[in-house]
């Protein structure tokens, strides 16, 4: 569906892990919790003890949203423009560094999808049941020569990327806080995304739930 697969999500650091949560608000009256049980080998550090899985439980229900901002992860992704596009509108809580075609004039890599969805029949945005096949192989072979070209020609990095078309893979590092991935995935995840972009919000979602199971089944809106 999604043609060829080159959007990736590769976790690069973390920060924290539900304890922290707890602990950041624990703090509050000068407590600090500790695991219930250290489980043996497996991804997760610990398991909380019930009362701190009901205090995430009630921050994440009442808007308690700092708790939340404590944890975070690192992300290298790539995705084509329009794609990031999209998620860079994503702003309060994270960090974004991408590639710069300013310094890189490396061949540009495409994303190119094997089959189109159509236009929707009863909405502005998103796409129909239909499948088209188009064949723009031709089409990005004459926009990478055109590229080629321009720097032959000695323009500058800067100005010959400007035939480079949306379709083009860019890769970013964002970093953000737990409760900033949340919104993300809250919003991203959802049908309403296009297929491409939830696919790199579903990634995240996975990553996340690994790592903070109880906090994100707490934050993430599953409706
Ligand atoms: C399905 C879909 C379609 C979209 N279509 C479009 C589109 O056509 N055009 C377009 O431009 N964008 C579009 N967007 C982007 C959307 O408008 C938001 O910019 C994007 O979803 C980021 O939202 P956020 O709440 O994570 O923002 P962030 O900027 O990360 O803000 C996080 C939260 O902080 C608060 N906040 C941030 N800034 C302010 C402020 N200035 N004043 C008060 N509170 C603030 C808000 O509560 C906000 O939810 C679309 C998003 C979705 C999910």
């Amino acid at each position: 569906m999604l043609g060829e697969m080159k959007l990736q999500v590769k976790l690069m650091d973390r920060m924290g892990t539900d304890l922290t949560v707890v602990n950041a608000a624990r703090v509050s009256s000068a407590k600090e919790s500790e695991w219930e049980a250290i489980p043996e080998g497996g991804e997760i550090e610990g398991l909380l003890s019930l009362a701190d899985e009901k205090l995430i439980k009630y921050l994440a229900k009442h808007n308690h949203w700092s708790p939340f901002g404590h944890a975070s992860m690192q992300f290298h992704i790539k995705a084509p423009i329009f794609v990031a596009r999209q998620l860079v509108k994503h702003q309060v809580g994270l960090v974004w560094n991408e590639v710069s075609r300013r310094y890189v004039d490396d061949e540009p890599e495409f994303f190119i999808p094997d089959q189109w969805r159509s236009r929707p029949e009863n909405s502005k945005q998103g796409s129909g049941e239909e499948i088209i096949i188009y064949n723009i192989e031709s089409t990005m072979q004459f926009v990478k020569q055109t590229y080629q070209n321009l720097l032959k020609a000695n323009v500058a990095p800067e100005m010959a990327r400007m035939v480079l078309p949306q379709n083009m893979y860019t890769e970013w590092y964002w970093s953000g806080s737990l409760m900033a991935f949340a919104r993300v995935c809250n919003l991203r995840c959802k049908d309403d995304t296009q297929a491409e972009t939830q696919h790199i919000a579903d990634c995240i979602d996975w990553y996340l739930h690994e790592k903070f199971p109880v906090s994100w089944e707490a934050l993430r809106d599953f409706e």
